[in-house]
């Protein structure tokens, strides 16, 4: 029987599949895995509460075996992280085909879920967890630090120095919020439940201290806010405890947001019950658990919304806590917005979205000339300069060294051939693997998040991710996935994502070129349809063809 031990992705150019399309399928499941990469390695879950690469042990290691094996012409067809078949198509056709999580409408409810997963019929995978492209908490540091950004310009002259954030959850993405926050020069106070998320987010340099109780932490904030000094401050407690009474306190608060597991009840520890307790708890009563911790969001977001009221910026995160808060009853949930809405949405509507990739032969160099040719390439983005270099100094490589910035429809394709090139050029030591959030401009339906509030009330229209993978697959990516729950959970969201390999070949450049070219087109596409004037600029700028303007 195989059961839980350390994986970890191999490095170098020694191939162990038979092609690098294969291999860097391989590489990144395994990557996903690394115990530096993933919050629970033991019980395969990647991030995101519950979010896992593979279904069990037996299937990790099936998954392995057949991709070691896996021909140039074949397709392994992955259902909810068990294979379940290997097909022979053709050398253009996606490597792996991957649906994890999808239930028919009116079952796609958490309870049915749990109890389809109870009988090993399915697993929860995210985004990134089943589609093997996470990269640790600097995928979502970068969009994290976008948004802050975008807050700053907003509200605040363009910075955050002088101004306190308060927030939850220090998992494996909310572990970016600290970081995030201090490189607008801002301070941050960041409560956690759990010791371990506050200690890890230390050593991985994401938040600078921890304070010893509520007092402390707000006299840290004070004292650097004052001196317009960046700091971030670890909180150990109760967020569903500690925000109502920093509310009633009048704690000198500018910005809240939060991104605890909201989105599963499951994983958001309710008020009264002790952390230690918690696990137990949740497998022994789940429904007891659910409803207070439903209970508890309704406290937790009933203060934000009061943070509110007293003038403060605040939004929801994408981890649901405004939905679960009115399924508990607290009827002002929705009064502040999700931050697509607020601040997202001009980027979705010119392609713009979490590119990312990683080198496959573990150097952090070939990072480094990553870097140096997205400097090379956008020379006038004087944004994406100021992250790549942060990130260059600031960001701790976990797992297999990887970079995000988020690019749009006519960057990604730029940026794909040239990293094949420099792979075929020998400047990179092996090849890349380039892919993208799910959580993107064109290849999400999700009416609490990234479609919130749609210009044309489109939130739930979900033909727009089912498109997004065919056209993926159709275009060449090497694997290409279809995912129902992600950060927001069972019922609410649909979404795709792709992984291309730039291996150095003409044929990956022909692949690469199509995909990165098309998968942000299918953003500009779906914000012109919903009516939105600046993705007509960008189609008409970069010649997307959109039919019914044709004519
Ligand atoms: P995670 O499970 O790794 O971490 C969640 C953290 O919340 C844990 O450290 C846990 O201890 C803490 N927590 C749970 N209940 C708490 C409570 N009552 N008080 C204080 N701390 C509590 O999850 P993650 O990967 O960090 O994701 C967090 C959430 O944010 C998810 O819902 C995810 O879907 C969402 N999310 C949204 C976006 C986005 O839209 N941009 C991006 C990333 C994550």
């Amino acid at each position: 029987m195989s059961g839980p031990r350390p994986v970890r992705a191999p490095r170098g150019t020694e191939l162990s599949a038979r092609g690098w399309q294969q291999e860097a399928a391989l590489r990144m499941l395994q990557n996903n895995l690394d115990p530096e990469v993933a919050e629970h390695p033991d019980k395969l879950v990647v991030y995101g509460g519950t979010g896992k690469a593979a279904r069990d042990w037996r299937s990790f290691d099936a998954m392995v075996r057949t991709l070691t094996t896996l021909k140039q012409d074949e397709t392994m067809l992955v259902q909810s992280g068990k294979p379940v078949g290997v097909m022979q198509t053709h050398e253009w056709a996606p490597r792996v085909l991957i649906a994890n999580s999808n239930l028919v409408g009116d079952w796609a409810n958490w309870e049915e879920f749990r109890r389809l997963e109870a009988l090993g019929l399915t697993m929860y995978g995210q985004m990134t967890a089943g589609s093997w492209i996470y990269i640790g908490t600097q995928g979502i540091l970068q969009g994290t630090y976008e948004t802050f950004a975008a807050v700053a310009a907003k509200k605040f002259g363009g910075t955050l120095a002088g101004t306190i954030t308060l927030t939850a959850g220090l998992g494996g993405m909310g572990g970016a919020q600290p970081l995030a926050v201090t490189m607008n020069d801002g301070v941050a106070i960041c409560i956690d439940c759990d010791p371990r998320a506050i200690e890890r987010r230390i050593e991985h340099r994401y938040l600078d201290v921890k304070a010893d109780n509520l007092q402390h932490a707000l006299q840290l904030a004070v004292e650097a806010r004052d001196q317009r000094k960046p700091l971030s401050i670890g909180l150990l407690g109760n967020a569903a405890e500690l925000l109502p009474q920093m509310l009633a306190d009048g704690a000198p608060i500018d910005i809240v947001t939060d991104q605890t597991s909201a989105h599963d009840p499951l994983a958001y520890l309710p008020v009264g019950i002790d952390f230690a307790d918690m696990a137990a708890y949740a497998a022994e009563k789940p429904a007891d658990f659910t409803q207070r911790a439903r209970e508890s969001m309704a406290k937790h977001v009933e203060a934000m919304v009061g943070f509110m009221d007293a003038g403060a910026e605040v939004f929801d995160y994408g981890n649901s806590i405004r939905g679960e808060a009115q399924l508990a009853g607290y009827q002002r949930a929705f009064a502040f917005p999700g931050f697509v809405p607020a601040y997202i949405r001009p980027l979705f509507a010119e392609g713009k979205g979490p590119f990312r990739w990683a080198a496959l032969s573990g150097d952090p160099r070939d990072i480094a000339a990553t870097d140096k040719a997205i400097l090379d390439l956008f020379p006038e983005n004087e944004s994406l300069a100021r992250w790549i270099k942060m990130a260059g100094e600031r960001v701790h490589f976990q797992g297999l060294p990887a970079r995000i910035c988020w690019l749009g429809y006519g960057e990604r394709d730029k940026a794909g051939e040239r990293f094949n090139e420099m792979v075929a050029d020998g400047t990179l030591q092996a090849p890349l693997a380039i892919g993208r959030d799910h959580l993107d401009c064109g290849s999400v339906a999700s009416p609490y998040r990234e479609t919130e509030a749609m210009k044309d009330g489109s939130d739930a229209i979900a033909d727009w991710p089912l498109l997004n993978a065919m056209v993926n697959v159709a275009s060449g990516a090497s694997w290409v996935s279809l995912h129902h729950g992600g950060g927001v959970g069972m019922g609410r969201s649909i979404h795709a994502g792709q992984v291309t390999v730039a291996d150095g070949t003409a044929l990956a450049g022909e692949k690469i070129r199509r995909v990165l070219t098309n998968d942000p087109g299918m953003g500009v596409i779906r914000h012109v349809d919903a009516g939105y004037e600046r993705a007509d600029e960008v189609a008409a700028e970069r010649g997307v063809r959109i039919p019914m303007r044709e004519g």
